[in-house]
């Protein structure tokens, strides 16, 4: 479920929290209308049930009760049609209780009211000798006779017969009051589990908005931080776990963009230190690494002292190169050759079987410099020679479009004690030494060791 979530989109989210919410609504609202109206329609059942069977008890009783009325008339009457039709008046309202009482019987649910209803069939039952006694004195002319035997043998029996009735009617009652209090019973549990039903559906919006809030402001959060951390700099923080929604897609939107500033970044650092023409560093970033160099051979010189040990790091020497007649070969071929000519140079330099430690710089115009780290006077002194030798065989290599051989003149200088000197001072013996290679007729190398350096002053070529 939860990782599902995390590839939904934002809106799709909301949609279906929202539909979710609905649904429990809806779900709560219908639960409440249908107890509440079965229940309603359970009451008014019971309500028409209860007023029909009272109905027929009021019936049967309203039977007999004509029946005593009528028996104790027999004897008062003043004609035999009088008292047949009063015989037959009590015959026809036995036969209408027997036809409501069998109603009533086909609708009995309790053992107490069955017993009752047999009771009074059994009642029924008993009179029939006393009616069939009746009818005889009626037909026979003697409707005296038939009210004595209806006074006699029936009314006792109808006396404890409607008190029958009575009880079921009561009985009735009960039963009413007792279903009704059922079903105020049932009510109040239906209440109960609407209330428990409703509360656990408010608990499941409130956690399935919980979750969706969740969802959202946590990876906003996530890109926020990682926003401002691309913001403060840290171009190269890691990409936090993204989904796939608007959040996910705004975080892999940030993080291309900080890797293009990046780029950027590493592009433009280039460019501050890089010399354009010919892709040599240029003289500012020359003037910090001689000065770093020279820090870095100067403590080892302490080291050295300290310790008493060699240590080659306190060397450090450096060639400034300068290119023959450059102005000459302008005039004759035009600057862009002169261009391709310094490039050429440049790659003449590095192809001299520089160490990856070593630094080549433009210093300026067609002049070039490059740092020997670790490196003493001897050592300086062949790679010098390599550089001017790979120069010279520039116009003679078959890859090679130079119009007209080139060559360079190498001051080198060097010191094995950097406590001592400065960086200026590495500067200005190896332009003295420049100065010497020209003299001496130019493409050749000439150094100046440093007062701490022995070999001082000898040339190379
Ligand atoms: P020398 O042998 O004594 O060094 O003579 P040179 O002609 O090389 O020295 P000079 O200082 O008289 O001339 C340097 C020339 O280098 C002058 C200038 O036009 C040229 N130059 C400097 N920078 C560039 C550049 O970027 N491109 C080109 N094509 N020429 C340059
Ligand atoms: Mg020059
Ligand atoms: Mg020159």
């Amino acid at each position: 479920m939860k990782p599902l979530l995390r590839h939904l989109r934002i809106g799709h989210r909301l949609v279906l929290c929202f539909s979710l919410i609905l649904l429990l609504m809806i779900g709560g609202a219908w639960l409440a209308v249908s107890s509440s109206r079965t229940a309603r329609q359970s009451l008014v059942q019971l309500v028409a049930v209860s007023n029909e069977r009272q109905a027929d008890i009021r019936m049967m009783r309203s039977l007999l009760e004509r029946q005593d009325r009528v028996s104790q008339r027999l004897g008062l009457v003043n004609s035999i049609e009088d008292a047949r039709s009063d015989m037959q008046t009590i015959l026809d309202d036995i036969e209408a209780y027997r036809v409501v009482e069998r109603r009533y019987a086909n609708h009995v649910d309790s053992v107490l009211e069955r017993s009752m209803v047999e009771q009074t069939e059994r009642y029924d039952r008993a009179l029939a000798a006393a009616f069939a006694d009746a009818g005889a004195s009626v037909a026979g002319y003697n409707p005296g006779m038939a009210a004595r035997t209806f006074n006699r043998e029936v009314a006792p029996i109808h006396a404890a017969w409607l008190h029958l009735l009575d009880d079921l009617a009561e009985l009735q009652n009960q039963r009413v009051a007792a279903e009704i209090q059922a079903l105020s019973a049932q009510a109040n549990r239906n209440d109960l589990v609407i209330g428990a039903v409703a509360l656990l559906a408010s608990l499941l919006a409130a956690f399935a908005g919980w979750r969706l809030t969740l969802s959202i402001t946590r990876p906003l959060k996530q890109a926020v931080l990682f926003a401002s951390a691309v913001g403060s700099g840290q171009l190269d923080v890691p990409l936090p776990r993204s989904s796939d929604d608007e959040c996910g897609m705004l975080l892999l939107a940030l993080k291309a963009m900080a890797r293009q500033l990046q780029e950027a970044n590493a592009r433009m650092q280039r460019l501050a230190i890089e010399d354009g023409l010919t892709g040599a560093f240029n003289r500012r970033h020359f003037d910090d690494v001689l000065f770093a160099e020279h820090e870095r051979a100067r403590r080892a010189a302490m080291r050295r002292n300290s310790e008493g040990v060699q240590d080659a790091a306190a060397h450090l020497a450096l060639l400034l190169i300068d290119v023959d007649h450059f102005k000459a070969f302008n005039d004759q071929f035009g600057h862009p050759a002169g261009d391709a000519c310094l490039r050429a140079v440049v790659g003449a330099v590095r192809d001299a079987g520089l160490r990856p430690g070593d630094f080549l710089a433009r210093y300026g115009g067609e002049e070039f410099v490059v740092i020997l780290p670790s490196c003493d006077i001897a050592g300086a002194a062949v790679v010098a020679e390599r550089v001017r030798r790979q120069v010279e065989s520039l116009h003679a290599r078959p890859d090679e479009t130079l119009p007209a051989p080139v060559s360079v003149s190498i001051g080198l200088a060097a010191m094995c004690d950097a406590r001592d000197s400065r960086p200026a001072d590495l500067l200005r013996a190896a332009d003295l030494a420049l100065y010497d290679a020209k003299h001496a007729g130019r493409n050749q190398v000439r150094e100046r060791a440093l007062e701490c350096c022995s070999t001082a002053g000898a040339a190379v070529a």
